[in-house]
């Protein structure tokens, strides 16, 4: 039976092995009696994701948040960093909490990643670094950014949380910038339960060396602390189903791919509705299937109203912008980022995920379109 028979289409569903794959994994944990503090699991899942994703060298943390804030912490950035007010809280909150101030650029209006030609009018003698988000999976103009941050000597550090697996130009997109961040949450493309990495396209031994040290309390030797860490570890139940759901990704993304291409022949000519547009350049994940409702019949808020009432949980992602929230109200406008408060209201990202059946996208899509 459909799951909108049985009862309600969330937005996304975590993609899980066969069990027996990790409760064989599990065995050897107890075996072992290794839980955290990078053991064996830990380490294949690191030597397996460099291939898999294409990159120089990755370290692993317990979720992606983590990741970026040792991330910003190990750069020694101060004062200002440009970034996206079109993103999930984790990008701004990981600047702010790391004492920098974000400052927001507008998103371009075709895939709403941040508009490149408006980066330099951003930069201050304050900025030192540029934060953009691969949003949706929508790779960011990564040339003119690189371009841009050459030329002020800025660093680059990419969200790379909803890009997982995909290349740019037949690179892995976490082979551009300084280095970029993963999310291997429940609700991504991968998960690892909870979990997540730093990427770089060169092996750059040293910045890995100092991720190593922040994520584990800043501890250099049995007798040396040398840095103020915290507790960013990944631990061997995360690692093991990261290694697990590796196996069977891109089984994932391939489910999702039909996922996707049945909304857009659904959806697609319908006046109102504007689908998204693959890029030629990237190899995608169909991590999302954002739509936005710009003069449609009915309006954004409306659709969401009518497939809540149909059980189906679409989301508002992402609606409220970084910039409007009540934690840093006073500080920014909205009005500033137009493009981002539109998409902000127009976009609504519908349910997608790997066993998400073919008949179910069909009755959403009824649902919109009635
Ligand atoms: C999921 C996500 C994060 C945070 O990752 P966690 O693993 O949940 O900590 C950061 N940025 C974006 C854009 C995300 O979607």
């Amino acid at each position: 039976m459909s799951d909108i028979e049985n009862n309600v289409i969330n937005v996304t569903r975590a993609s899980l092995p066969p069990l027996d794959e990790y409760t064989e994994m599990l065995r050897d944990i107890w075996d072992s009696a290794w839980l955290t503090n990078m053991g064996r699991y830990h380490e294949e899942l690191r030597a397996k994701l460099i291939d898999y994703l294409k990159v120089g060298s990755i370290q692993l943390f317990v979720n992606g948040h983590s990741a970026l804030e040792f991330l910003i912490q190990a750069m020694d950035l101060s004062g200002e960093v440009i970034t996206t007010p079109f993103s999930f809280a984790s990008t701004t909150h990981a600047i702010v909490r790391n004492g920098l101030k974000p400052v927001f650029c507008d998103i371009n209006i075709h895939d709403y990643t941040i508009d490149a030609d408006k980066l330099e009018a951003m930069i201050t003698d304050k900025t030192t670094a540029i934060l953009p988000v691969h949003v949706y999976g929508n790779i960011c103009d990564v040339e003119k950014i690189q371009e841009i941050a050459d030329r002020h000597h800025l660093k680059v550090l990419y969200d790379a949380a909803h890009a997982f697996g995909e290349e740019y130009k037949g690179k892995g997109v976490g082979s551009y910038g300084d280095a970029s961040m993963f999310s291997f949450h429940a609700t991504k493309v991968f998960n690892s339960i909870e979990g997540g990495a730093v990427t770089t396209g060169d092996v750059n031994e040293e910045l890995m060396e100092k991720l190593y040290e922040l994520k584990n309390f800043g501890i250099l030797g049995q007798e040396e602390v040398a840095s103020v860490g915290g507790n960013g570890k990944m631990n061997e139940f995360a690692a093991a189903m990261g290694l697990c759901n590796l196996r069977h990704v891109d089984g994932y993304i391939s489910k999702r791919k039909l996922v996707y291409e049945r909304y857009i022949e659904n959806l697609n000519g319908v006046k109102g509705i504007i689908l998204p547009e693959l890029n030629k350049d990237v190899k995608p994940n169909y991590a999302y299937m954002p739509v936005r409702f710009h003069d449609y019949k009915r309006n954004r808020d409306e659709i969401f109203s009518i497939l809540k009432g149909g059980n189906v949980n679409a989301r508002k992602y992402f609606y409220p912008c970084i910039n409007s929230y009540s934690c840093y109200r006073g500080q920014y406008d909205v009005n500033d980022t137009p493009n981002a408060l539109l998409c902000s209201q127009e976009i609504l990202t519908l349910p997608i995920y790997p066993d998400l059946s073919l008949s179910d996208v069909d009755r959403i899509c009824m649902m919109i379109l009635n």
